[in-house]
């Protein structure tokens, strides 16, 4: 298997952070770099916050609470409910007392000018991370969301405040305009021999690095497998908003829609088993169980999918 590849793996939170807990079963880390999405970080009580880096770094670590698939196992709130003894203060975003630790440090060093790429290396190598944990982009680029009943929401007003309840209309990348790609993320897609898009949500997770100014020419340069995942199986999402984003913006919620989101940057895309053909003649596909409910689901899903594309230059 492709264990002398450098792979990069674009993705959000928790379905990304399964299959990359997948390819860290079966590569070394030396040879794996994760590119997170950084469109729902936010700055919440003076603190700066990055649900989909962390939940990629605490799942490396395996640190990560196995309920949630997110935030960190045996964790408590006594701070949080704390802080809203004060004045009722809005407890809405659940952080708990040892995430509160990363959050702390993350702050620290940004205020103290470091770059969030190096913030991040310095947290994911104290936890004993050898993979590179990259952020998408050191500019804040934050996901808005245009709803039906309450206008524009930041990101987590919708997802967490909201429970992504409220009828999306648009998604806006706010600065991307302005933004560039990290000289490590550059030099790490530059590098790759195979670059995978992770099962994580295209408009939530994806749309934002792929908003990233330079990323799609970049992508575009590349004469390498780029590979898509499916995240969405019989109609449905594993998790999350989604199915319900495609049926709002008109769509059927098949995989075949999904490949659709990645045309002109994909050149073969994992379907899953138990779906439709995607029934295209230009796209390589492969039908595989992209289902990872254990260790071992995780595993065989980056083995398929890494020597499915092996087998393209035989
Ligand atoms: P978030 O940022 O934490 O919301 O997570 P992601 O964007 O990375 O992942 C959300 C997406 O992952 C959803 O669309 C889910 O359908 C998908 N997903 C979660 N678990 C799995 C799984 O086991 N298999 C597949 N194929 N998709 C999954």
């Amino acid at each position: 298997m492709a264990l002398d590849k450098n792979i990069v793996v674009l993705l959000g939170g928790v379905g990304g952070a399964k299959l990359a807990a997948g390819l860290a079963q079966i590569l070394p880390a030396r040879r794996l770099t994760f590119v997170v999405n950084t469109g729902d970080d936010f700055w919440h009580l003076g603190l700066k916050i990055c649900p989909d880096l962390d939940t990629v770094m605490y799942t490396l670590a395996r640190m990560v609470n196995p309920d949630w698939g997110w935030g960190l196992q045996g964790d408590s709130v006594v701070t949080l409910e704390a802080l809203h003894r004060f004045y009722g203060l809005d407890t809405w975003f659940r952080l708990g007392d040892k995430d509160l630790a990363t959050h702390i440090l993350r702050s620290q060093l940004l205020r103290c000018g470091r770059s969030l790429t190096e913030t991040t290396r310095r947290l994911s190598e104290s936890l004993g991370l050898e993979a590179a944990l990259l952020p998408m982009s050191d500019q804040e680029i934050p996901t808005m969301i245009e709803t039906v009943e309450y206008g524009e929401l930041a990101f987590q007003e919708y997802f967490v405040k909201h429970r992504w309840r409220p009828v999306l209309k648009s998604i806006r990348h706010a600065g991307c305009e302005r933004s560039s790609l990290s000289s490590q993320v550059r030099s790490a897609l530059s590098g790759a021999d195979i670059v995978l898009i992770a099962p994580s949500n295209p408009w939530l997770s994806l749309a934002p690095i792929l908003a990233v100014n330079g990323l799609r020419d970049l992508l575009a340069s590349l004469d390498v497998p780029i590979v898509a995942v499916t995240p969405v199986i019989r109609g449905a999402a594993v998790k999350g908003p989604t199915a319900k984003i495609m049926s709002e913006l008109g769509q059927d919620v098949t995989a075949a829609n999904i490949a659709d989101f990645y045309t002109g940057i994909i050149n073969g895309f994992v379907n899953d088993i138990q779906n439709e053909p995607l029934g295209r003649g230009d796209l390589r596909s492969i039908q595989v169980n992209t289902l990872m409910n254990t260790e071992a689901d995780k595993r065989s899903l980056a083995a398929a999918t890494l020597n499915w594309i092996e087998s393209w230059g035989a």
